[in-house]
């Protein structure tokens, strides 16, 4: 059976179950590389240029993680999922890069995937990467159908039963008990935590922040929590229609969590994000606008978990200590 490597990286927090099933119902098998760890993290880096941003170096990491172990690595060029909102170009050249910085990486399935340039377009691409597993064209169109299904279904679970995309995968595609429905713990704080998917979900880039808060009796808030249209809405609210696709998922989601009255926003960038430097600004002025506290962590290769803990820890004294001193 032909093997495809999806790295664990990237959009895979996005779309791995719609790409996973679009596969196996193509008859390929789909692997995915290790969480991420230091050795990893290294392989990444020792090709990069020094300042490519984090999660494109481990992107590269985890190709290198998989050498031998596929037929294929698929790396698409998400360029826009449409509405004129593009994606940054990093993301947008990543199978061109891939192949230049890994030349003896296994093939890489690199379409590109934008619906600003219409249907045909789209389809178009994805009859040829469906042609590398079949040739009949009915089997691909169905597979591109159960693929939307799955992302549908992917998203309203996040939605719909609060869930972070990685738990949500891990249900969908892991086998993972679904969480016991009996009467949530009482939670002090609601926090909501902004960034990029690939940042918030992979543990070792975020130094296992979500759990770090929820240990300490926090609820923890992120933008796939909260259904596309509503974070769109909410990004137009307050800089006007989003021309990068993470402008959604960012501005957005502290936009609307800030209306809803959260108790305090934490932003989780990454050293070297060109567009995460522009959009914390909006969010870090809005939040002082509404006397929301607000805590701005950016992660690299250097960062240590005792300096992260150690921010996170005062942060929520301070707003612990805020809400006693109002009542
Ligand atoms: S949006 Fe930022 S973190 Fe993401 S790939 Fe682009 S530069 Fe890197």
């Amino acid at each position: 059976m032909v093997k495809v490597c999806i790295p664990r990286a990237l959009l895979y927090y996005q779309y791995y179950p719609a790409w996973k099933t679009f596969f196996e119902r193509l008859g390929a098998e789909v692997i995915i590389s290790p969480p991420t760890n230091k050795t990893i993290l290294n392989l990444g880096v020792s090709r990069a240029v020094a300042d490519t941003c984090l999660p494109v170096k481990l992107f590269f990491g985890h190709v290198m993680s998989m050498m031998g172990k596929c037929d294929y690595i698929f790396a698409p060029a998400v360029t826009s999922l449409g509405n004129k909102a593009y994606n940054c170009s990093k993301i947008i050249g990543l199978p061109d890069m891939t192949r230049a910085l890994i030349p003896e990486c296994p093939a890489i399935l690199g379409p590109e995937i934008n619906l600003d340039k219409g249907r045909y377009h789209f389809y178009r691409n994805i009859y040829d990467l469906g042609r590398y597993f079949t040739s009949n064209p009915f089997k691909i169109k169905k597979a591109v159908e159960e693929s939307w299904r799955s992302n549908l279904a992917y998203q309203g679970k996040m939605s719909s039963e609060g869930l972070t995309p990685v738990e949500a995968i891990d249900i969908m595609c892991h086998g993972r008990q679904e969480p016991d429905s009996g009467p949530a713990p009482s939670l002090s704080l609601a926090i909501a935590v902004i960034g990029h998917p690939y940042v918030i979900g992979d543990d070792y880039l975020s130094h296992r922040l979500i759990h770090l808060l929820e240990s300490m009796g926090v609820k923890v808030l992120v933008p796939e929590m909260v259904p596309e249209g509503t974070l769109y809405d909410a990004a137009k609210r307050l800089v006007g229609t989003p021309h990068w696709s993470f402008e959604t998922d960012i501005i957005g989601a502290g936009e609307y969590y800030m209306e809803e009255g959260v108790d305090g926003v934490i932003d989780l960038s990454v050293f070297g994000c060109g567009p995460d430097s522009m959009m914390v600004n909006f969010v870090q002025h809005r939040a002082k606008e509404l006397k929301i506290p607000f805590l701005h962590l950016s992660v690299d290769e250097h960062t240590s978990d005792g300096g992260l803990l150690t921010r996170v820890e005062a942060f929520l004294d301070m707003i612990k200590w805020r809400e006693k001193i109002c009542v």
